[in-house]
């Protein structure tokens, strides 16, 4: 049980202060109703223990730290690929995020926050998996759509809608 084996763990105390309640609570229910891919994906967020470049480079895996996608782009300055800019900041998934931000509300940037609800959850995952950005390590994570739910189509993507 992967629960008993992070209890005590120094990264249980670091995730501790982020929330008290991890993992017994909203969370690991919500992860229980996932897919494997999705939820380690999820685990690794909490973590910030995910296979973006900013992690990788820590790790000796790769020579730069940087954001690959928006790095040549005119104007932009290269920024290291975290989790929060990869999320929230990056300017080469901005169509992508558009329909992020229309379904959380633009002002809804916090994790900690989205973590808790099961609806911002299969939201973030519908927006990893169209970035494309971790398809190579955790396959496609875009949760089926609920009862209720439109799919994508690309009127949702469209900036003035
Ligand atoms: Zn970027």
């Amino acid at each position: 049980m992967w629960a008993e084996q992070w209890s005590g763990s120094p990264r249980q105390a670091r995730m501790a202060r982020i929330d008290k309640s991890f993992p017994f609570t909203k969370f690991r229910t919500i992860l229980h109703r996932l897919s494997r891919a999705q939820s380690s994906l999820l685990i690794q967020i909490r973590s910030g223990h995910i296979p973006l470049n900013a992690q990788l480079y820590k790790l000796n895996c790769i020579d730069t730290d940087r954001c690959l996608a928006c790095a040549d782009r005119p104007g932009i300055t290269s920024t290291k690929e975290t989790v929060t800019h990869f999320l929230f900041d990056c300017p080469a998934y901005q169509n992508e995020r558009h329909y992020l931000d229309r379904a959380l509300g633009r002002h809804n940037r916090s994790l900690e926050h989205i973590m808790t609800k099961e609806k911002s959850i299969r939201e973030l995952l519908r927006y990893i998996g169209s970035t494309k950005r971790l398809k190579r390590t955790h396959g496609d994570v875009t949760p089926s759509p609920q009862r209720g739910q439109r799919p994508i189509n690309s009127e949702d993507l469209s900036p003035d809608n």
